[in-house]
């Protein structure tokens, strides 16, 4: 094992509209960068990481492992190339891999598959087919490429050092990739099939990520001779209806404040307190403020898991009934709302039909 692994993070990420430097930038619970140092460690396959970057200080305090060396970087990417490959001279290298540190997604098996072709190739190149049909502007002409032909490179790229260190050496005028060293020489290239998750990181964008909440709602009511019982905005009948300044719907109401919870935006009482106003008020219409906030933020219910506390009436056979008008009220799947009913074994005032509780929990994911 003579192979060494380069990392250039010395771009100034131009298009990447942020204060920090993007290979510091929070990606996946750590820095973009550590992506790449970490994986290139644990593969074992590389005596030395080297780390080109224009902000030496950073990595001064970050205590990167022994086996990983800084060096300041250049002005343009074949520049901050150029000097690892200087720098790695001494060591007299067999095989050199450079990567860019904005593609952190690179798994350590395709590590181990470019080491695999490197042993009879000089230089191995992982790449995928374009998604996109590419146009190709040649002095003031346009050519369409036909894409089934066409490959976009990615990184980590790897080289016998020696060829490398001589082309790049000699090369004039600034280069984006390694590859493009070897072919410009004629040289033989090693494609392999890249991985499509290894993006090159860009821009901020790229990165967007998202949040996935919990929120947990309850509610109970008394039940009352001479009212109507709605339950999840459906009228069931039955012997009593749910006491309550509304109409007393536990169903709606549980899961108001499930996605409140999820939402973190208080409780219930907080947008429909006591008052005149909402006297009698059915559940449906507090119901739709609450979505329609939800859909002008970026939330989206992934769903709603429901527990019907009663002795009776049998869930069963309302269930669908249940489930079709949660799913208008909401504009949510049928399939993402699961309604369940659980008796109390005849104890206390819920097990006397006395009274009908409701528990919901529901997940909600927001998006940058
Ligand atoms: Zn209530």
């Amino acid at each position: 094992m003579n192979n060494y692994f380069v990392i250039l993070a010395a771009g100034k990420s131009k298009r990447f509209h942020k204060k920090i430097p993007k290979q510091f930038y929070n990606y996946k619970n750590k820095e973009i960068i550590d992506h790449s140092i970490e994986k290139s460690l644990n593969s074992k396959l590389f005596k030395k990481v080297i780390i080109v970057s224009n902000n030496l200080n950073y990595f001064k305090k970050k205590k990167c492992p022994k086996s990983v060396s800084i060096i300041k970087g250049g002005k343009e990417r074949s520049d901050s190339s150029l000097k690892a490959l200087k720098y790695l001279k001494k060591y007299n290298p067999k095989n050199v891999f450079i990567h860019d540190a904005a593609r952190p997604d690179f798994s350590i098996k395709l590590l181990k598959n470019i080491t695999k072709y490197l042993k009879k190739n000089k230089a191995v190149i992982p790449v995928i087919k374009s998604k996109d049909t590419i146009k190709y502007k040649s002095q003031n002409q346009i050519f369409n490429l036909n894409r089934n032909n066409s490959l976009l490179t990615q990184t980590p790229q790897a080289f016998r050092f020696k060829e490398l260190y001589n082309f790049a050496t000699k090369q004039k005028g600034k280069i984006t990739d390694e590859a493009t060293l070897f072919i410009n020489n004629n040289f033989r290239v090693k494609f392999i099939a890249g991985e499509n998750h290894n993006n090159k990181i860009t821009y901020i964008d790229d990165i967007k990520t998202s949040k996935t909440y919990f929120g947990i709602g309850f509610d109970i009511h008394k039940l009352v001779k001479y009212k109507r019982l709605y339950l999840g905005g459906v009228k069931i009948p039955f012997h009593s209806g749910l006491e309550g300044h509304s109409d007393g719907d536990v169903i709606l109401h549980a899961i108001i404040d499930a996605l409140l919870g999820a939402t973190r935006k208080k409780d219930i009482g907080t947008y429909f307190p006591n008052t005149k106003k909402f006297k009698n008020i059915r559940s449906p219409k507090m119901l739709k403020p609450i979505i329609n906030s939800l859909n002008k933020s970026n939330f989206v219910i992934n769903n709603l898991d429901i527990n019907l506390i009663c002795e009776k009436p049998k869930v069963s056979k309302f269930r669908n009934e249940i489930i079709n008008s949660i799913s208008k009220l909401i504009n949510l799947n049928k399939e993402q709302i699961n309604l369940k009913g659980k008796t109390v074994e005849k104890l206390g005032l819920i097990g006397k039909e006395k009274a009908i509780a409701c528990e919901v929990i529901t997940s909600i994911t927001e998006y940058d």
